[in-house]
């Protein structure tokens, strides 16, 4: 049976910061205001009644649950206790792992204090130094949040803060930005692409360039940040780096909705129950993600009949006939779906971080190739590879061609007839 094993509950629908490039406010779906402000705990018994007979059937132990929204701490410390409590005493066979995604504002002592004792793992969003971070995460009246959210991350130091989500901005110079979370203290720092598709690319993209072969913004950025995390001695955990990395030596465990290989076990709970794909999609266009399914009416195993969450699951394996010819597909997997999009020609893209991601993981497989001991180097069996030659081979004549069904499935996406 497939599996879906995390699950990402969206307890807010509304949050106290506008963020600019938010996908559930400022991008290409509305469909958040029809949901109700906050899910309740109805809603939470019908789930974990639900999680209880699904994972038993799909032989599932362990569960991840990340409490996200809009902002999750606008619930109150006692929805949390609940919550748990509920998952706990309906759930006994199933070992449970909690995550709370929050953009930090109101994250203060007692809430660290409150998340310890219920051993839930903190992430906090953030956006950089001051004057880009205020630019882009506000409050509704326009001021920005810089202030609270670095208390925040500063106060997590010593009080078990897991780790900090950033979306990738380029117009940060690398060592400022390196130089900030450094000051701040972190620890553990993961990276995201912007959203955004062929159709909507993302601002750190100048359009007048993207026709040169060699522009890459994204990874340049990314290569430079790269090579002053790896001279620093005593350097926080930068995932996207380390799971790269984790990747090109051959660690097929390794994998995420943006890269590897693996098959994408995420669901996302809506405040009302609704049971969905996950949420960042709704880039794409408006309802994407929407279905008729919920936890008060269905169980979680009839996701597998909704064509996006099909899609989504299998993402890195329903990739474009260019993605199955790539020299870096073990690596890249084609990217986020999220990211492939374009109103033409629906999911049948590559992603729109392509020559970054070439450009990147060339870099570091060369890199590591440079560090490691010769004998080393023959035995993991991966030699130096050159970006322009990677696109040179993408332009040849595709050696695998891309079954048919699966074609028809990409392009069915498309929103121009
Ligand atoms: S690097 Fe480009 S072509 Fe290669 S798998 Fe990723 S998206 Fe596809």
């Amino acid at each position: 049976m497939k599996k879906i094993s995390s699950f990402v509950l969206k307890i807010a629908s509304r949050c106290n910061l506008n963020c600019s490039y938010c996908y559930m406010y400022n991008l290409g779906d509305k469909t958040y205001m029809n949901q109700p402000k906050f899910m309740s705990i109805d809603t939470i018994t019908a789930l974990a009644e639900r999680l209880r007979s699904y994972c038993n059937a799909a032989d599932i132990q362990f569960v991840q649950i990340v409490f996200h929204g809009g902002e999750p701490l606008l619930l109150s410390k006692e929805f949390f206790r609940e919550s748990i409590e509920i998952f706990t005493s309906t759930c006994p066979d199933i070992e449970f792992s909690y995550t709370i995604q929050t953009n930090g504002v109101q994250l203060d002592n007692d809430w660290y204090h409150f998340f310890n004792e219920y051993q839930v793992k903190i992430g906090i969003s953030f956006d950089g130094p001051r004057q880009q971070h205020d630019k882009y995460r506000r409050f509704h009246n326009g001021k920005g949040s810089y202030d609270d959210v670095a208390t925040a991350v500063r106060l997590g130091k010593d009080n078990g803060l897991a780790g900090i989500l950033m979306v990738l901005n380029t117009d940060i110079p690398p060592a400022d930005f390196y130089n900030e979370i450094k000051q701040l203290g972190v620890r553990n720092l993961n990276l995201l692409f912007p959203d955004g598709h062929h159709s909507k690319l993302p601002g750190g993209f100048d359009m007048k360039r993207l026709s040169e072969a060699g522009y890459t913004p994204y990874a340049d950025w990314l290569i430079a940040l790269f090579v002053l995390w790896k001279k620093d001695k005593s350097r926080p955990t930068i995932r996207l780096f380390e799971n790269i990395i984790a990747l090109l030596m051959g660690n097929e465990q390794i994998g995420n909705q943006a890269m590897g290989k693996k098959t994408n076990g995420v669901a996302v709970i809506e405040t009302n129950g609704g049971i969905e794909v996950v949420d960042s999609l709704r880039a794409c266009y408006e309802g994407i993600t929407r279905n008729n399914l919920n936890v008060h009416t269905g169980k979680i195993e009839d996701l597998f009949g909704d064509d996006v969450f099909e899609l989504f699951y299998n993402s890195h394996e329903m990739v474009c006939e260019q993605c199955l010819n790539c020299p870096v597909y073990d690596i890249c997997g084609g990217g986020f779906l999220g990211n492939r999009f374009s109103e033409a020609n629906g999911f049948d893209n590559p992603t729109i971080y392509c020559k970054d991601i070439i450009r990147l993981v060339s870099f570091l497989q060369n890199d590591i190739l440079e560090s490691l001991p010769p004998d080393t180097v023959d035995r993991i069996g991966i030699e130096k590879m050159s970006y322009e030659e990677v696109l040179e081979e993408l332009k040849r004549p595709a050696d695998i061609p891309i079954d048919n069904s699966v074609k028809q499935k990409l392009i069915s996406f498309k929103q121009l007839s």
